[in-house]
């Protein structure tokens, strides 16, 4: 039987920098991924549409761990990120509009034209995420993660809401909006419910280009990070095989002893390493009796209910903004892209999908990568990423395909009131409502984090990396520290299967010698 010491099942980025760094300390590994492409939800497709290449679902990055670019020396298989800069832009109706970005001076100008007495506001605000955030991104890393690690003022801060947390430092509802934002991404809650504070730090816990919450492209979309994982993981010995999913996760008692293949072949190993979402990796992959009573709830019980729904648009020129007209490549083009007017707009979207099914009029935020990375599309074609919320998996009246088609069109039409050339300019259009992003990405419920990333799903209460089962690993964003585009979950998972692997064989040598 072909014998490896890890099996990691799934080639997401996670499932990849955990086997380059396991094939970098000499173990024999090998990955399993189930589609033809690696990557997971970091991909860039090629095909979708003649000449496009399209970072399906994520499309920034921030949080990816430093330390893995220097241990598995990424650049040299071509990553390359860049600043987005400036952040955050959001067109106003009435003609005004909001841009925020590194320049201080500027962002002052910016919002002491709504309201200078914000300005200050927003500086105290910006210190206080940094803090929170640089504490996250310092605990991302811990073996064994526990909440109780932050002062008082930051798990208030991660327990309260992000609405809270905005309004108690600025008043302008734009300037509010803006800023919530970041505490609702990937989450099926409305910003003035507890817990999106800590949504919002964790997106502003990366260290991208060394600066602290700033976020960046990747050249060649978000698929070029995987890549380069996989090509450190295969330069150091790793085999990885797209194309085959794991069935099963075999066990002897109640450690894990091996995978079974879909081509029936069984693959012995010392460990596996699932990158899988838990729902699938403790449901389907694992025969039931092997995890006690409790384990079991807490698998059901898991919210992994997604309301995000990506809409990728091919366009024939850049949205003109009647806020900041022009289809020339500008600075605002850069950022990302905000509708919402004022938090009000935005509880209102969430509390539409809890009484309704789905937002009337949504969270909105897209990103243009083609005025920066301009080989990613056609000769004077772009592509326009646009995430929304609240979509949620579960609407009562089902995803047919009208409701995917009414989502877009309700997308384009709000985009259009502030860029009146947008929706002339579409060429080609990819709606992923959660049922999809679950299909082709195995996002269970079409959660983008493998569940929500909220109090009582993070830090201890997150699934733990070494589960119940002995052998058996968690490696992906069902692990401490969660979602995003970070390597963390991989990382840690390595570094607590080096150790065991290394603990076991001792015990078994020491046994041999007695
Ligand atoms: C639409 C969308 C937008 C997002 N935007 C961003 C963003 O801009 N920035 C950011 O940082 N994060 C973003 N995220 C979140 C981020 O992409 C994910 O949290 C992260 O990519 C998850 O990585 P992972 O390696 O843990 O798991 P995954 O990417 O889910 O990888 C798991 C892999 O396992 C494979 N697999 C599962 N079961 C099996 C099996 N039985 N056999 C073999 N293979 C199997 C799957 O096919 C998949 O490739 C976004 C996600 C989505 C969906």
């Amino acid at each position: 039987m072909e014998t490896y010491d890890v099996v990691v099942i799934g080639g997401g980025h996670n499932g990849l920098a955990c086997a380059a760094l396991l094939a970098k300390a000499g173990m024999s590994v090998v990955v399993y991924e189930r589609e033809s492409v690696v990557g997971g939800a970091a991909v860039s497709e090629t095909g979708v549409w003649p000449g496009y290449t399209l970072s399906m679902a994520s499309y920034v990055l921030s949080t990816f761990d430093p330390w893995l670019i220097e241990e598995l020396d990424l650049r040299s298989y071509g990553l390359e990120f860049y600043r987005k800069d400036p952040y955050a832009f959001t067109p106003l109706v009435d003609g005004r509009s909001l841009l925020l970005g590194s320049d201080r001076a500027a962002n002052a100008r910016e919002i002491a034209a709504f309201d200078p007495s914000d300005v200050a506001g927003f500086e105290a605000y910006g210190e206080l995420t940094d803090r929170a955030g640089q504490a996250l991104f310092n605990a991302f890393s811990d073996l064994e993660p526990r909440f109780d690690k932050f002062d008082r003022e930051l798990q208030a801060v991660f327990r309260g809401s992000a609405a809270d947390l905005v309004e108690r430092h600025v008043k302008t509802p734009v300037l509010q909006a803006e800023l919530v934002n970041d505490g609702l991404i990937g989450t099926y809650l409305g910003p003035r419910d507890a817990g999106t504070g800590y949504v919002l730090a964790h997106h502003l816990a990366g260290r991208v280009l060394g600066i602290q919450g700033a976020w960046a492209y990747v050249r060649g979309g978000m698929g070029s990070v995987s890549r380069a994982l996989a090509l450190a993981a295969r330069k150091h010995g790793a085999k990885i095989v797209t194309g085959r999913r794991v069935e099963q996760v075999l066990t002897f008692g109640s450690r894990a002893i091996g995978v079974l293949l879909d081509d029936g072949r069984d693959i012995a190993a010392r460990a596996i390493a699932s990158n899988a979402h838990p729902r699938s990796t403790f449901l389907d992959l694992l025969h039931e009796g092997v995890f006690d009573g409790p384990f079991v709830d807490k698998v059901l019980q898991w919210k992994t209910v997604g309301p995000s729904l990506k809409l990728n648009l091919g366009l024939g020129e850049l949205p003109n903004f009647t806020a900041r007209p022009g289809s020339d490549p500008q600075p605002h083009h850069r950022a990302t892209i905000h509708v919402a007017p004022s938090i009000d707009y935005l509880q209102k979207a969430h509390d539409d999908a809890r009484t309704e099914g789905a937002s009337k009029e949504p969270l909105i935020e897209c990103f243009l990568q083609t005025p920066t990375d301009p080989r990613l599309a056609p000769d004077g074609k772009h592509i326009l990423s646009v995430f929304a919320q609240w979509y949620p998996y579960d609407r009562p009246d089902g995803w047919t395909p009208a409701a995917r088609d009414a989502a877009a069109d309700t997308i384009v039409e709000i985009l259009g009131r502030v860029a009146p050339n947008l929706p002339g300019a579409i060429e080609h259009r990819q709606v992923l409502a959660a049922p999809d992003l679950e299909r082709r990405f195995g996002l269970i419920g079409g959660h983008i984090f493998h569940g929500e990333l909220l109090p009582g799903q993070i830090f201890e209460e997150r699934f733990p990396t070494r589960t119940p089962v002995a052998n058996l690993y968690l490696c992906g964003s069902g692990a401490h520290p969660g979602g995003c585009v970070s390597g963390f979950p991989g990382k840690r998972a390595a570094a607590i299967i080096l150790g065991d692997l290394e603990r076991n064989a001792a015990a078994s040598s020491a046994g041999a010698t007695s």
